[in-house]
């Protein structure tokens, strides 16, 4: 029997050699901007400052949240999910049912 040359396998080596270099290219250039996109989303918070606290419909003014009983008016509570606090005075008001 003639003995069959080995196959060649230099061939197939170098196509897997040349693959993942070009995949980890683009791999390496997609998460990138990606991961920037998502960042700038979860950054989208609640808006902060006294314009937050103040909702105009029409000509009338109406507030988002009501104020202190205790500092009286210019005073607002903060909007907790079971009460309403005061960081002025500490005042709180829990949420009825
Ligand atoms: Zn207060």
């Amino acid at each position: 029997m003639p003995v069959k040359p080995a196959p060649k396998k230099e061939e197939p080596a170098k196509k897997e050699e040349a693959k993942p270099a070009a995949a980890a290219e683009a791999s390496a250039a997609a998460p990138k901007a990606q991961k920037a996109e998502k960042k700038r989303e979860k950054k989208h918070k609640e808006e902060k400052g006294v314009h937050a606290m103040y909702k105009t419909e029409g000509d009338k003014v109406s507030r988002t949240r009501p104020t202190c009983e205790r500092c009286g008016p210019g005073y607002f509570t903060a909007d907790h999910h079971d009460r309403y606090t005061c960081g002025h005075c500490g005042f709180t008001r829990y949420k009825q049912k």
